[in-house]
Parts: C-alpha cells; structure tokens; sequence
C-alpha cells in the first residue's frame, strides 16, 4: 500500500452484490468489470471508505447515466420503497458486508482507530452506511439493532423521496433549493442518530433539508460524496454558503468522481481531463480549509473520469494533485487524514 492510502467516502459496490452481478469471493479474487477488488484496491492505494447500503426503486433499472448525457435535463426519481421491501434489502447489504468481510475482501470498521488500523492492510476497511433510510421504522429499533451491527453512517435520504424528508432530484441546471426538507420523523431521525453517533451524511438532501440537519445536529457537517456548485451548477452540488456552513461546522466534503457532477457543463461524459477535478478542489481547498476536504468517489455508483477508471487509476489523480502542487502533508490529510479526523470527532472514538 503506498504512503498515501485513500480512504474515500462514498462507493455502492454492495449494489452489485445484491443484484447478484458479483460475489464476494469475485471482489476478493478480482473482476473484470466496475470499479472496485481487492487486487485493483491495492494496486491504486484504495484503503477502503464508507460501502453504502442502497435499495434501489422496483421500477428502477439502472442508473441514469444516460439521461444525464444531454444538459439540460430534471430525472425523473424512481418511485418509494416500502419498509418491508427496504428492510430486506438493508438485511441483505448487512449480510453482504459481511461475506466481503469472510472473504478477505474488507474489514468491517467502527471506529477511527479501526480505520488507521485497517488502512495499511490487504483487505480494504469499510464502514457501513445506509443511502437512504427507508428500512428505518419510526420507533428507530432497528437503527439501533443495525447500530450494534456495524453502522456507523447514514443518508437520511437518497434522492427520492422517504417518510423522513424530500431529496435533491438530478436536475442541470439548478441551484439545490428545490423544495422542503426534512419531516418532524427526520428531525427525530437526526436527534436518534446523534445519540447513537451515527454520522448523518448531507450528499443528497436538498438546501432546505441541509439547513434542517445543521440547526439540529451536534456533529460536524458532513457531504460525503458531493462537488462544488460554483463549479458545476448541479443540483447535487454544495454551493457557496452551504460549504461555510460546512467550514464553521467543521466539518467535511468528500469529492464525487461522477463525470455530471463535475463537469462545468453538466454531462455524463466520462471523457475530460482531471484538470476539471483541480477546479472543485481549489473552490473547495479557498472555501473549506486544508482540513475540510477528502475523496468520495462514488466508485460502482457513477461515469467516472477516463483518467481514472476504476480505483487502480487513482495513482493518476494523486500524480495531478502532485503536480498541481500538493505537498505530503496535504495529499495524507486528502487521501485519509481528514476523514479519519472528522470520524473521530463524529464517533466520539
Ligand atoms: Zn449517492
């Protein structure tokens, strides 16, 4: 592993699990296909990050990718999820976790400590997160039973929308203002979270619903896959006073590698060069701080940059952040040293 492992945060490779596309033994073996194994993880220094637990829509069947090919464009969101069809979907994903885990693939993390300790190994450490809490029941005992199982991050929302609050929809232009945010159950969802220390991750609430985690909560503000709006006028992207809302939380934002979310331009086009990703850095670096700002790839979950690939094209990245003149000090703080910072802070350990 080299001396700057990346801890990222945000990847959906579990959703190929769950659609039965890969095995866990495939993951640890290698694959020929997506973004995420064993053998690429340690050939590109991918240490592991947060594996999100995501249950797609009935209707949903695939992403929508293609769509966002020809700006403008406002995607239609897939339809709700029950909670029993998303419980079993979540148990699915905690069983999931847990075959990469018997595999060798990954070490289930639940502390910071855990993570530094896991970094420097074979397998990748992973922390579980749950995008969008459908499975979760108002009387929060399965956040609880799910706690003591592992979890240690949460989206109250994907973008549909849920009984806790109103997501972001893909939608270029916009600004993320685009509608209300979270419900009294979400607000109760934010308290519950918080006192469990489950961080609570802001990447697909819209500008109402990040206001209403950030009057809540007592951690840090936290967008663990998500670019900067100044940049890239999507409605998935941070703008300008929610990054200093950010920066006074102390939080962080981990930069998402899908191609629409970067692009100046708004399209799902993988080809453009990573002079664009330098672009959301700088904004990010000027409006966050050297401390605020780490990788959320999206890895399994998006069209990402043809420079890097998959995550054994992750070197290519931390080569033009080199060159664009990053010292050691700040490629250990963006590859893993801000979030386990933040973790820890969020964690308590
Ligand atoms: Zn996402």
């Amino acid at each position: 592993m080299s001396d700057f492992p990346v801890f990222d945060g945000h990847n959906d490779l579990i959703l190929r699990l769950l659609r039965g596309d890969v095995t866990a033994e495939e993951v640890a073996s290698g694959l020929d296909d997506g973004h995420i194994d064993k053998p690429r993880a340690q050939k590109g220094g991918f240490g592991g990050g947060m594996f999100a637990i995501f249950v797609p829509s009935p209707d949903d069947k695939a992403m929508r990718h293609d769509e966002m090919r020809n700006p403008p464009y406002d995607i239609a969101l897939p339809s709700e999820v029950s909670e029993a069809e998303a419980t079993k979907w979540t148990l699915r994903g905690f069983d999931a976790m847990e075959d990469l885990a018997a595999a060798g693939a990954i070490r289930i993390c639940r502390s910071a400590q855990e993570i530094e300790d896991a970094l420097p190994a074979e397998e990748m450490a992973a922390v579980i997160h749950i995008e969008g809490a459908e499975a979760v029941d108002r009387d929060f005992d399965k956040l609880n039973a799910w706690h003591a199982r592992g979890l240690r991050s949460l989206g109250p929302v994907w973008s549909r929308d849920t009984i806790w609050g109103y997501g972001v929809p893909f939608r270029y232009p916009s600004n993320p203002d685009t509608g209300p945010g979270l419900t009294d159950s979400g607000k109760a969802l934010i308290r519950e979270c918080n006192r469990l220390k489950i961080m609570v991750d802001l990447s697909h609430l819209n500008g109402k619903g990040f206001d209403d985690v950030a009057l809540i909560t007592d951690a840090p503000l936290v967008a663990t896959h998500s670019n900067a709006w100044s940049v890239c006028p999507h409605s998935r992207n941070l703008t300008d006073r929610q990054l200093t809302m950010i920066r006074e939380s102390d939080g962080m934002v981990g930069i998402n590698f899908a191609s629409a979310f970067l692009r100046p331009d708004g399209r799902m086009d993988s080809e453009f060069g990573l002079d664009i990703v330098l672009r959301h850095f700088d904004h990010l670096v000027d409006s966050l701080g050297e401390d605020r700002i780490g990788l959320g790839s999206d890895f399994d979950g998006a069209l990402v940059p043809d420079p890097i690939g998959d995550c054994a094209g992750l070197p290519n990245l931390l080569t033009a952040l080199r060159s664009h003149g990053v010292d050691d000090g700040l490629m250990a703080k963006i590859t893993h040293g801000n979030w386990l910072r933040v973790l820890r802070k969020t964690w308590g350990e």
